[in-house]
């Protein structure tokens, strides 16, 4: 009773509100009629329960298949579908959404239905609930879908990441989140050609909080990620945010380097004091070899930050807006 209650209160208090919903998407032909259909149910459960108003923005990421049709076709109420020129990945799509959303609270949610309802409506009401709060994101409750190696990986990874920052990176979060308004503000400042999303969002400082779901099994279709693009993804993640692997690299470097002067002055001695030494072919390989190798990796890992580094320093634009649809858009002036 009391929760009704503290709804109606919501409701009148966030009259007039708005909250836009991005939607990235990539192909998703066979999740565009569901998503539509939930689409409505979601809208009226806003209304009904916090009385804000939804607007839709839909992002297609350079689909190739017909979703964008089928989005203009399906979709009810209010939306706006912007087309990429290309795909750009996930990330820069969402941005791409951000730049053209106006609302007062902001929803990241998939096309492809894993995303569901009910923790839409969970998040936004404890959002809503706490003027304090600038994020809520949805944590999968658990991982045991995925092999144990894939976990390690990942856990370690955001160990590395998070040596020494002043921010933490939540492990296991995606981008199912609600923000406010200044929170979508302070994304869009963020114009990181590269982007690491879950980076870029314990680094605006804003209060966050978590709240733990199981994600639906998709609707139709199949992932987009692969292992290529999680690695990649990955590497993405260290270059703008973390220098520790560089800092650990210097270190063993360092290491090494000292081992081999020991080593060097060990041989001085022995020749000053025992005559010419022939033999050691076996350690003079092993010392080439090791250290070969070391250096090729280093180099390796330091192009990596050069690479980001250059493409921050080409000041491309991050995407290219092809074409904006839907009802939404007679009411705004589109500026791209
Ligand atoms: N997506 C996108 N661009 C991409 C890859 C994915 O916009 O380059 C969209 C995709 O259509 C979906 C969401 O991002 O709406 C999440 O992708 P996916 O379901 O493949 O990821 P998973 O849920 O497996 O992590
Ligand atoms: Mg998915």
């Amino acid at each position: 009773m009391t929760k009704v209650m503290g709804f109606k209160r919501l409701a009148v208090a966030n009259k007039a509100k708005q909250l836009d919903v991005i939607v990235p998407f990539l192909n998703e032909a066979e999740s565009a009629i569901h998503f539509a259909r939930m689409a409505v149910e979601l809208a009226d459960a806003v209304r009904e329960r916090f009385g804000l108003t939804t607007r839709f923005i839909l992002v297609d990421d350079g689909s190739t298949d017909n979703s964008v049709a089928l989005f203009e076709t399906h979709m009810n109420g209010d939306w706006k579908l912007l087309s990429l020129s290309r795909n750009f990945g996930k990330e820069t799509a969402i941005l791409a959404g951000l730049d053209h959303s106006e609302g007062d609270y902001v929803l990241l949610m998939d096309a492809d239905l894993q995303h569901t309802t009910d923790v839409a409506l969970d998040m936004i009401s404890r959002i809503l609930k706490d003027p304090e709060l600038d994020m809520v994101y949805a944590v999968r409750a658990n991982r045991e879908d995925d092999r144990l190696l894939t976990r390690w990986f990942a856990g370690t990874f955001y160990k590395i990441m998070n040596m020494g920052q002043r921010y933490e990176i939540p492990e296991n979060a995606g981008d199912f989140r609600v923000m406010t308004k200044r929170f979508a503000a302070a994304m869009r400042q963020l114009r990181d050609r590269k982007r690491f999303n879950k980076g870029l969002y314990a680094w605006t400082g804003f209060r966050q909080e978590r709240i733990e779901y199981m994600p639906a099994a998709r609707k139709a279709g199949a992932t987009k990620w692969s292992k290529r693009k999680l690695i990649a993804f990955s590497v993405e993640g260290f270059t703008s945010f973390s220098v520790v692997p560089l800092r650990i690299l210097s270190v063993f470097g360092a290491f090494v380097a000292i081992l081999g002067f020991l080593y060097g002055i060990k041989i001085i001695l022995e020749v000053l004091f025992s005559g010419v030494a022939v033999p050691g072919y076996p350690s003079l390989m092993v010392a080439v070899l090791v250290i070969g190798g070391l250096n090729l990796a280093l180099v390796g890992l330091v192009g990596e930050y050069v690479w980001a580094a250059l493409s921050e320093a080409k000041h491309r634009p991050i995407y290219i807006l092809k074409s904006v649809s839907g009802p939404a858009v007679q009411q705004t002036a589109v500026s791209q």
